[in-house]
């Protein structure tokens, strides 16, 4: 089998990044510019390890990287930006958003409690390989899950992540289970390495699971931020796209 399990890694991270109803953070909250301005924290842990991902340290090094908090304490943070800069939305980015469940069903719980909406950002392996994960996700009401779903086949997505290639449809698997549950959730693919055919490829699949998937569908592509440059050169990896400055550039 070539490549790495994302479950297994899954239960790997969480060893690392999860202490009870704690999780590590590198940073509790900052301001973003996305879906007209987002309260975000930075997580710690990923069970993917993308070539192309901006994150850096949270990612590839969890082990020295930030520091465990409840959810009291997230939310908490959360809420403080959230009113200083008038932002409904909130969320925690740059890693995999659904690590630690305790942790998060206890922060779904506060947001509950509140105005806000909270984007639950994740990759897909955990929700699609476990279908009660999308019924418990269910009872909360101030909940969006954006999956990000890496590339446009099994082949690309292995070659983006070094993954088993079979993980490819777990994304679409949760999707599945998430609309299922009666989740608020959409769909974004990253496209940088990808073709016209792909894209097509993709958007058949994403109708087949469910035709609404594609009026909200975002099409990702990367930033070349030094270190990752540095990483795609380094594997042999060239975009077909990039995003420079709010806009996509065809290279
Ligand atoms: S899933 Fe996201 S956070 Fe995780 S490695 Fe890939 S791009 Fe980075």
């Amino acid at each position: 089998m070539k490549g790495y399990d994302p479950i297994r890694l899954t239960e790997k991270m969480e060893s690392i990044v999860v202490d009870g109803n704690k999780r590590k953070y590198a940073k509790l909250s900052r301001p973003l510019r996305f879906y007209g301005g987002t309260t975000s924290a930075v997580e710690v842990g990923c069970n993917l390890r993308c070539k192309f991902c901006f994150s850096d340290k949270p990612v590839f090094k969890p082990q020295s990287t930030g520091k465990f908090y409840t959810p009291q304490q997230v939310f908490d943070a959360l809420d403080k930006s959230a009113k200083r800069y008038g932002h409904k939305l909130i969320s925690a980015s740059a890693s995999e958003g659904t690590l630690g469940r305790e942790h998060l069903f206890e922060l779904l719980e506060l947001v509950d409690q509140s105005d806000y909406v909270y984007i639950l950002e994740t990759n897909g392996m955990t929700l699609g390989n476990d279908e009660v994960f999308a019924q418990q996700l269910s009872r909360f009401k101030n909940l969006h899950v954006r999956m990000s779903i890496k590339g446009t086949n099994e082949d690309e997505f292995h070659e983006l992540t070094s993954a088993i290639p079979s993980s490819y449809q777990l994304p679409f698997k949760a999707l599945k289970y998430l609309i299922d549950a009666k989740v608020s959730c959409n769909a974004c693919v990253m496209v940088s390495f990808s073709d016209e055919e792909g894209i097509q490829q993709v958007e058949d699949k994403l109708y087949k699971v469910h035709p609404g998937l594609l009026k909200s569908l975002e099409k990702e592509h990367i930033t070349p931020f030094p270190k990752v440059a540095k990483r795609l050169a380094k594997n042999g990896l060239k975009p077909n796209s990039i995003a420079f400055k709010g806009k996509v550039v065809n290279l």
